[in-house]
């Protein structure tokens, strides 16, 4: 037999290109994998094949040139390249397998075969392409030897390709460890397989001349295969990378996307829901009601007192309390209600499957929650909450609906004096909707001349005489006939209408009071109501004199009339303005006295000079004990504070007379007129002081 002796530098550069092959081979295993589309997939498969193909067997054709036989050999160029199409079919195999779904034992058992025996045959195909004659005598438990290691590297290679392929964490270091491991068993097996082989003495190589000698080939073999497995990872280490900057594009991407997608169905401040998504909800709510056949409420929370927050600490301290409040509905909430935030201080609570009892305590629940103290800034704030509630379904039929049904609702909470909660009845809407229309109306009805003044006469009780009369606000509406002036006033006032309203009142009742002195009533005077608003107005000392000096009308002649609430409301303020009047002469009456809080040490201080007992006294005062101990004191203390007592709201003669006796000093009421024109206004006076004496004249002759 020959000596076969080995170039030490060539082995080891075939270890290499072994150990490169490997690695190329996880690599584009793990590529092939997580290819996006079925054509990406198909490329790598075919690419990857060819490059491991080319790197094992550039490995074993290395591998070969390093064994030095006695004689010189070259190899067949058709049987050569058949042995490297079998490397590349046996790793596109081999690749095809572990880049499935999964690998079960059958897969990598059919693999492990595959391989192994393609491996295997590549090697002794090219062991063949020195065609040697005699034939090369193989030592049958070697060759089977390798033909066991081929198999089991190559299955153990399939196994770790495939563990591998989906890791990240250290994948580089890992792999070239599994690479080092799957090198060497590659090489092992081509040793092995030419341990086995014996070249007999005298063996000639059939080849020569025409074949491919061996000498300078192995260089160009090497580069060749090095080139080929080092531009196949770096291809796809490229890839990968814009792989990943693409997926990280297109993960924030639709991260953006769901950023704008929560922005558009939420409120910033609270991060609730807003007006769109809460409607959306109640829909679904309602559907779900329909389905299972339970009611579901909406609750319109509107804050109490946060303007005054804004007003007092800022807009910044006002978004915080916001915030706060949103965290407090989320917690007093059930879980599965909604809370949405709709406006400034308005938010609304969609509760599932409630009746009416458990709206009411939904309701007070989320009343107390919000009563609590918020601490914002360092500030303590106490807020309260008014709420109002619509029933799904009797309340409304559709979201829109229930929503601003529960604003109704929560209007008349508001009204009723805040920090409540209200069921929704259809009367409000009503109002809700009229109050729009008649504000609407409101704003051009003094332009257009719309308003009138009726005047109720004042008697007095002693005389039995007529002492003037109260100027009452009449609006001769062309489409609503008239509205009486409580329909109306609240409205002016939201809208910035009184002023003006009340300074065409202030000319008017002037105007006509100098008309009453030139007919030869010169004791008559005439009262003008005031709203607490015209009251607060700076200007309205100089309109009040404006219209006295405009009419020539001397100020006595003239009795402005305030409410007690506005006169108490803030003392200081009402007592400076009032002694402006009183230095200028006109009288000044407390109106509705009794009704509010007022301080009887204030009352002294004020310069009035007229008490208006409210009507509410009057109406029972000869049936009810405690009214009538109240208006006796009322004229008592009048008496003592020397104001004139006027009682409001006379309507029977009894309480004429019985008013008389406490000795109150004047009266009006329909007993003796309701407000009218001025035109009609001399006529009822006849009348009403006609009927006075006449009861005189009655109860001269019961006495008598
Ligand atoms: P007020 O100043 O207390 O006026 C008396 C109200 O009682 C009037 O109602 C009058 O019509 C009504 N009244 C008079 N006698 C009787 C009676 O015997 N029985 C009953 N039940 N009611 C009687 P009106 O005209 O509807 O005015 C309501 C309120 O509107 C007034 O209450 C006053 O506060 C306000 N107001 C009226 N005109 C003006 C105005 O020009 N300016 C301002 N700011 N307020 C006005
Ligand atoms: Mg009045
Ligand atoms: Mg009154």
């Amino acid at each position: 037999m020959y000596h076969v002796s080995y170039a030490w530098p060539l082995v080891l550069a075939s270890l290499l290109v072994a150990v490169l092959a490997a690695y190329t081979a996880l690599d584009l295993a793990a590529r092939i994998s997580t290819a996006r589309s079925t054509q990406a997939r198909a490329w790598w498969l075919g690419g990857g094949a060819l490059c491991m193909g080319v790197g094992i067997w550039s490995m074993h054709f290395v591998g070969m040139l390093a064994a030095t036989l006695p004689v010189p050999v070259a190899y067949d160029p058709g049987l050569t390249l058949l042995s490297l199409l079998i490397a590349i079919a046996a790793s596109g195999f081999a690749l095809y397998l572990v880049s499935g779904a999964d690998l079960t034992r059958v897969r990598l058992g059919v693999g492990a075969l595959g391989m192994g025996g393609g491996v295997a045959a590549m090697h002794y195909t090219g062991m063949a392409a020195m065609r040697m004659s005699p034939f090369i005598a193989y030592d049958p438990w070697l060759v089977l030897l390798s033909v066991v290691i081929a198999i089991g590297a190559s299955g153990t290679a399939l196994w770790i390709a495939f563990r591998l392929r989906g890791r990240t964490h250290h994948i580089v270091r890992l792999r070239a460890g599994s690479a080092g491991v799957m090198g060497m068993a590659i090489a092992g097996m081509h040793y092995t397989g030419m341990a086995a082989a014996g070249f007999p003495d005298g063996s000639l190589c059939g080849v020569l001349p025409g074949g491919w000698s061996g000498q300078g080939l192995a260089p160009l073999v090497i580069t060749a295969a090095v080139a080929v497995l080092a531009a196949a990872i770096v291809l796809s280490m490229l890839d990968r990378r814009f792989e990943s900057r693409s997926d990280l594009l297109q993960s924030s991407l639709s991260q953006a996307h769901g950023e704008i997608a929560f922005l558009a169905l939420h409120d910033a401040l609270t991060k609730l829901p807003n007006r769109l998504h809460l409607e959306r909800r109640l829909e679904q709510a309602m559907r779900e009601s329909r389905r299972s056949a339970r009611a579901c409420a909406v609750l319109f929370i509107d804050l109490d007192g946060f303007k005054a927050v804004n007003d007092a600490f800022g807009h910044q301290a006002g978004d915080r309390l916001l915030g706060l409040i949103g965290q407090c509905l989320r917690e007093a909430m059930r879980p599965g209600d909604t809370a949405a935030r709709i406006g400034g201080d308005e938010f609304v609570v969609v509760a599932e499957g409630v009746r009416r009892e458990d709206a009411d305590a939904l309701a007070a629940r989320l009343g107390s929650a919000l009563r609590q103290e918020f601490e914002v800034d360092g500030h303590r704030l106490r807020i309260s909450a008014s709420i109002g509630i619509a029933l799904y379904p009797e309340d409304g039929r559709s979201a829109q609906d229930l929503i601003s049904h529960a604003d109704a609702a929560m209007y008349r909470a508001k009204a009723g004096g805040r920090d409540a909660h209200h069921f929704f009845d259809p009367s409000m809407l009503v109002n809700a909707q009229e109050n729009l229309q008649l504000l609407a109306d409101l704003r051009g009805a003094l332009a257009r001349g719309e308003f009138r003044l009726h005047y109720q006469p004042k008697l007095d009780l002693r005389s039995g005489r007529a002492v003037g009369a109260e100027a009452l606000l009449r609006w001769a509406s062309p489409t609503r006939g008239n509205v009486p002036p409580d329909r109306f006033l609240d409205l002016a006032e939201q809208a910035g209408l009184i002023v003006p309203i009340g300074d065409w009142v202030l000319d008017e009742a002037c105007r006509q009071a100098a008309a009453w002195r030139a007919a030869g009533h010169a004791h008559w005077s005439v009262a003008v109501n005031l709203s607490a608003l015209q009251f607060d107005h700076p200007g309205l000392v100089q309109s009040v004199r404006d219209a006295l000096r405009r009419h020539a009308l001397p100020p006595r002649a003239l009795v402005l009339e305030v409410t007690e609430s506005t006169a108490m409301r803030n003392v200081e303020a009402s007592m400076s303005i009032l002694k402006q009047f009183e230095a200028m002469g006109v009288g000044i009456s407390i109106d509705d006295f009794g009704t509010g809080y007022s301080s009887l040490l204030y009352l002294k201080r004020l310069p009035a000079t007229e008490l208006k007992v409210d009507r509410g006294f009057i109406r029972d005062v000869q049936h009810d004990a405690d009214d009538a101990a109240i208006v006796s004191a009322i004229v008592a203390l009048a008496q003592r504070l020397q104001l004139r007592v006027v009682a409001e709201g006379v309507e029977t003669p009894a309480q004429q007379d019985y008013l008389k006796q406490l000795h109150c000093d004047q009266a009006q009421g329909f007993l003796f007129s309701e407000p009218v024109p001025a035109a009609d206004f001399a006529r009822v006076v006849a009348r009403a002081e006609a009927h006075l004496r006449e009861s005189d004249d009655l109860r001269a002759v019961n006495v008598a």
